[in-house]
């Protein structure tokens, strides 16, 4: 047992002072709020770590690439067709090379836990590798490697579009039928057995890429603890095209036709009607918001005030990784809704929490729900997952417990984490990684491979 001593920490109950917490030696908090006489003390105010709920690795080594107009409208269906020729030159190593390098930018960011939306399964021509979990046995390297706490979400991917159509070309790397799909989500259930920084579920890649009869016999078929994720409603295009091929948008087909709880994670949910986004918010299910990707991409606003009346879960991710910051994830989703909105202080409705303070404490416990995993709260029995701020950052300098969380979400320069625990073990110490020389190297190896 280990046991530390905080000036400062945010808990469920608020802010405490000289918070001190062990950690049992499987890397759950234990004794929270008891002193101990031997305790090492902690420089810096501790926050829970922030679960990234949604990331599709390989997409990080693209970043910069995509930025230029490819044709007289440029939007997200370009941006996808250049993204399926890069990938076209993933192997098992550089998918480990990439996603290593950028697990290690997650954790100096504050992030303590991601979301991998795997899709990526088998070579650029479709043909499965001798192992078909290969891919997935790559992201699983790279977690053990970093050790971020990793929810592997292998993906289901069929079809090209509403009402069965054929994949084209682009997509041969991702197809699978159901079974083949469900012997990678059992070798990675192996995988993650008996590692409690790593788990696993399921994630039917969206409403066009999969039937609604396998995404049916898939939710029948997968243990009743797994996280399901869910692409919805990103993009006008297909909330039109799901209207013209069946008379309904995509979260309302979802919300009628499936038992959806709070194990779905709806990731964008981006274009709702005022009636989705309160049944979404009801269903229980988490939205699993992209800021600065959604941005990237031109996709649209999420109605944060209209899903938080509805006491609606959300959480943030990366997704396409072309930049990566906590605080700016946090940003970008209040600053996009002061744009739309012309208004100030958008994600409150009150005055007794402020804009910083109710997105890390939401995008907290929402990221926890939507990863399955125990982490988001200095608690008993939690995970052992939490950050330390900076205290000599500029842009936190005094700040207290009323203004902190805006602090760091707004006004700072630049990275305002300091160091970073997963499971009870320190896995960022003053804002280095311990094996971020040999991470990079690999990773300027792949790049030269990727591109040229
Ligand atoms: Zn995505």
């Amino acid at each position: 047992m280990k046991s530390y001593l905080a000036p400062l920490a945010l808990t469920p109950s608020g802010w405490q002072k000289d918070f001190s917490f062990s950690i049992d030696g499987s890397g759950d908090l234990i004794e929270v709020g008891k002193r101990t006489e031997e305790c090492e003390v902690i420089d810096g105010v501790v926050l829970p770590g922030m679960p990234n709920l949604h990331s599709h690795a390989f997409q990080r080594a693209m970043a910069g690439l995509t930025e230029r107009r490819t044709a007289k409208q440029d939007s997200f269906w370009t941006w996808r067709s250049t993204m399926y020729q890069f990938l076209s030159r993933f192997t098992p190593e550089s998918m480990r090379a990439v996603a290593s390098q950028l697990y290690i930018e997650m954790l100096k960011q504050g992030f303590t836990s991601v979301g991998e939306f795997h899709y990526v399964h088998h070579q650029a021509d479709g043909t499965p590798y001798d192992n078909r979990a290969e891919l997935s046995h790559s992201i699983f390297d790279a977690a053990g490697q970093t050790g971020i706490a990793l929810t592997h979400l292998p993906v289901l991917y069929q079809t090209g579009g509403f009402g069965d159509q054929a994949p084209n070309e682009g997509q041969r790397p991702f197809l699978n039928d159901l079974d083949r799909y469900l012997a990678i989500v059992e070798a990675s259930s192996a995988r993650a057995q008996g590692d409690q920084n790593k788990s696993v579920g399921v994630a039917p890649h969206s409403l066009r890429a999969v039937t609604l009869d396998n995404l049916e016999a898939l939710h029948n078929q997968i243990p009743r603890d797994f996280p399901i994720h869910i692409h919805i409603a990103e993009q006008t295009k297909e909330v039109n095209d799901c209207l013209a091929w069946c008379g309904q948008t995509p979260v309302e087909l979802l919300l009628r036709r499936f038992p959806v709880n709070n194990r779905w994670c709806a990731i964008h949910a981006t274009h709702m009607t005022a009636t989705e986004t309160r049944g979404l918010a009801k269903s229980g299910a988490v939205a699993g918001l992209c800021p600065i990707t959604e941005a990237n991409l031109g996709d649209g606003v999420f109605k944060l005030r209209t899903y938080l009346k509805s006491k609606g879960a959300f959480g943030i991710g990366s997704d396409s990784n072309v930049l990566i910051s906590m605080p700016e994830e946090l940003r970008t989703l209040e600053y996009s809704l002061r744009l739309k909105h012309r208004k100030r202080a958008i994600a409150t409705s009150t005055q007794d929490m402020s804009p910083g303070s109710l997105l890390y404490n939401k995008a907290v416990s929402g990221g926890a729900q939507a990863l399955g995993r125990k982490t988001g709260s200095l608690a008993d029995g939690f995970r052992a997952d939490l950050i330390v701020l900076q205290p000599e950052n500029p842009g936190l300098l005094h700040h207290g417990p009323q203004s902190l969380l805006d602090a760091m979400v707004f006004g700072c320069n630049t990275n305002p984490v300091k160091d970073v625990m997963v499971g009870g073990d320190w896995k960022i110490k003053d804002g280095r990684h311990t094996a971020e020389e040999i991470v990079l190297g690999n990773y300027r190896e792949a790049l030269s491979q990727l591109i040229n």
